[in-house]
């Protein structure tokens, strides 16, 4: 590891190598090389865990693996993209099998379930933090971007939102709920499932999507910025667990607009698309829900069932803020 000069490449070899089957070349050498199919472009996106900040001390290591690179895999759901490789660059304060073991299982079942090999990265000491690139492959002009979303499209949410939320107001002692429940919306945030089947199901659907990663209201908020529209959503279409659904209105809103950490697809598409949407869903084996409606002019607007609108305090997870 630079900076101790020790076990580096034993570590990298015991826990990050294994032989790559669809890449040119893997770990091992100073570049990894990649073979995309002709007619393919490839999708990037990074993401970076923090403790502290993306994630508490008390998450074990096998959900971490698996956060890290769920999360990134939820970017090239976003984007209809095929998985097809990732980097892993991990810093740590010291090597700990009974940490990296875990670790390392929780991130090959998840990789392996996804069909995507780890190619590359780097390892060195410090404050423990994980950082995964990701690389997906899509046909040339079929990425699934934030700018397509037209006026009249509906506005849909894969999954349920806001129990990643919920479980981290148990974490900082807000809301009391039974072991089972607690387990269960542990699981939302330790272990969100990425949406990668329904992203490609959605290639030719969609006009435009996002992954939920900081709250629907400003992660919506991307979507029409980039495609100069503006929407309204009835918040109580958004789906949400029985758990959430239990909580007092304030709490289930709060956790709902701008819970974070959900990893479900947000995205728009013609009304004259509805067949197709539901067809898309039953083929990834992911419900979706219709919750709004895009609109010319550039505000969003959260309205109840009964279309009155919710103050306009809703805001977005935001780490500078
Ligand atoms: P360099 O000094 O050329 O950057 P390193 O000595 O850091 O290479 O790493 C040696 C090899 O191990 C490289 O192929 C690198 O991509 C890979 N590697 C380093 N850390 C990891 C990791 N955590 N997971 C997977 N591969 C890694
Ligand atoms: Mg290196």
């Amino acid at each position: 590891m630079r900076g101790t000069g020790v076990g580096e490449f034993d570590l990298i070899a015991r826990y990050f190598t294994r032989p790559v089957r669809r890449a040119a070349l893997g770990v091992g050498d100073d570049c990894a090389l990649l073979a995309p199919r002709p007619g393919m472009q490839i999708a990037v996106s990074s993401d970076m865990l923090v403790e502290g900040r993306h994630f508490l001390a008390t998450v074990p290591p096998e959900r971490l693996g698996h956060k890290a690179l769920a999360v990134n895999l939820s970017d090239l759901a976003a984007c209809g993209a095929e998985p097809l490789a990732f980097t892993l660059a991990i810093s740590m304060p010291r090597v700990d099998a009974a940490f990296l073991g875990p670790l390392a299982d929780g991130l090959w079942q998840l990789a392996d379930a996804h069909g995507i090999e780890l190619v590359g990265g780097d390892t060195t000491a410090g404050p423990l933090n994980l950082c995964i690139t990701v690389f997906g492959e899509v046909p040339a002009g079929q990425a699934l971007l934030r700018s397509g979303a037209g006026v009249g499209d509906d506005v849909w949410v894969s999954g349920t939102l806001g129990d990643a939320r919920l479980a981290l107001e148990v974490f900082r002692g807000r809301v009391a709920l039974s072991a089972d429940d607690f387990e269960r919306v542990r699981l939302a945030m330790e272990r969100p499932q990425p949406r990668v089947a329904l992203g490609r199901a959605l290639r030719g659907v969609a006009s435009s999507a996002i992954d939920l990663s900081d709250g629907l209201v400003g992660d919506l908020g991307h979507v029409l910025r980039r495609s100069g529209v503006g929407a309204v959503v009835d918040v109580d279409a958004l789906p949400c667990s029985e758990i959430l659904r239990d909580q007092g209105t304030e709490l289930r809103h709060e956790c709902l607009l701008a819970g974070g950490d959900d990893y479900e697809l947000l995205f728009t598409a013609p009304a004259g698309a509805r067949s197709a949407v539901a067809a898309a869903a039953a083929l990834a084996g992911v419900p979706v829900t219709r919750c709004g409606h895009i609109e010319a002019g550039s505000s969003l607007s959260i309205v109840d069932g009964a279309g009155r609108p919710l103050d306009a305090r809703w805001r977005a997870f935001d780490h500078f803020a």
